[in-house]
């Protein structure tokens, strides 16, 4: 699996792997050489304070072992990686059934962002656990969307709750789902819906609405944002705003293959205080991992 990982994260390992620990393998690291460790944290988007976290407690312990080899290096570095990662908040994703109702996930972002992929990947993933699955396509502003949803459902063998009229309302369709969810007594309802970003009230009004309807019938167990690692600085202004209208209870970073700004994660994780549960690694219907801090640093490192 690590060796998988790594493969996908190939960019972000260049990076990491081979740039900061060649740096930091240098006879002297002198000033020079702690800016470019610098530079190198930005280029790969971990954001300006956990940058200058992470470099304050690389000096700091390089100064403390003095002589250094190749190893003491990677071991150090891994370790104050998984550190600013943190391995203590709770990564799992809440899918069990309970209280005689299936567990609902919201699924939310901005168009583009891999929102509907991740939630025929992530179908795939329960399905492959033996649950019952229903699909509810509330992003019901993308002509496509609908479809697409449903298209991903055939391919997983499940049901796609979704409207005949263009525009239907969201909150009715997602009305549906977890309605048709409670009655075949599935394990899971996952609900994708529409990433209209062009004002936070729009967004609020919309999203609210599907989360109250959602809750006339059952509570909503996760609130999954996906976000597109490619985006950068981007990606981490939507997650801000996404995060004033709802209560974002995990992060999908998707696109984590092809970048190498891997460090996003971190900066997102700090930015917000929610786990990265899920990561996106290409379009495949099996290229969503669950994510780990130090499967993921190893895989940056190795
Ligand atoms: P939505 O508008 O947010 O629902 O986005 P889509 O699910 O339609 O995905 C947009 C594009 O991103 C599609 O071409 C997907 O195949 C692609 N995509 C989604 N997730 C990933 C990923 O993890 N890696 C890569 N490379 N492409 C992805």
């Amino acid at each position: 699996r690590l060796q998988r990982l790594r493969a996908r994260l190939v960019k972000s390992n260049t990076i990491f792997g081979k740039g900061l620990l060649a740096l930091l393998a240098s006879d002297k690291i002198d000033e020079n050489v702690w800016d470019e460790v610098e530079e190198t944290l930005l280029l790969a988007d971990l954001g300006t304070e956990p940058t200058t976290e992470l470099v304050d407690a690389l000096r700091e312990r390089v100064k403390v072992l003095g002589s250094r080899s190749p190893e003491d290096v990677k071991a150090l570095l891994r370790e104050e990686l998984i550190k600013l990662v943190d391995p203590s908040m709770d990564r799992s994703l809440k899918v069990e059934r309970k209280n005689g109702h299936p567990a609902v996930v919201i699924v939310v972002g901005v168009n583009g962002v891999g929102k509907t992929t991740t939630v025929g990947k992530l179908a795939r993933v329960l399905v492959a656990e033996d649950k019952d699955v229903i699909l509810g396509a509330a992003d019901t502003f993308r002509a496509a969307a609908a479809e697409q949803l449903a298209t991903w459902g055939q391919r997983v063998g499940v049901p796609t709750v979704k409207s005949d009229i263009d525009g239907a309302d969201p909150a009715s369709v997602a009305f549906e789902s977890v309605k048709a969810g409670i009655e075949q007594e599935v394990d899971v309802v996952m609900v994708d819906t529409a990433g209209r970003l062009q004002n936070k009230v729009g967004l609020m009004d919309e999203l609210g609405k599907v989360k109250r309807v959602i809750e006339k019938l059952a509570e909503v167990d996760e609130v999954l944002l996906v976000l597109d690692a490619t985006t950068g600085q981007n990606g981490l202004n939507q997650a801000k705003v996404f995060s004033e209208v709802v209560n974002i209870t995990g992060i999908v970073l998707t696109k984590l293959d092809g970048t190498a700004k891997g460090g996003i994660v971190v900066a997102i994780q700090k930015a917000l205080g929610v786990p990265v549960k899920l990561v996106g690694l290409g379009e495949g219907p099996d290229d969503l991992a669950p994510f780990e801090a130090d499967t993921f640093v190893d895989a940056l490192l190795n």
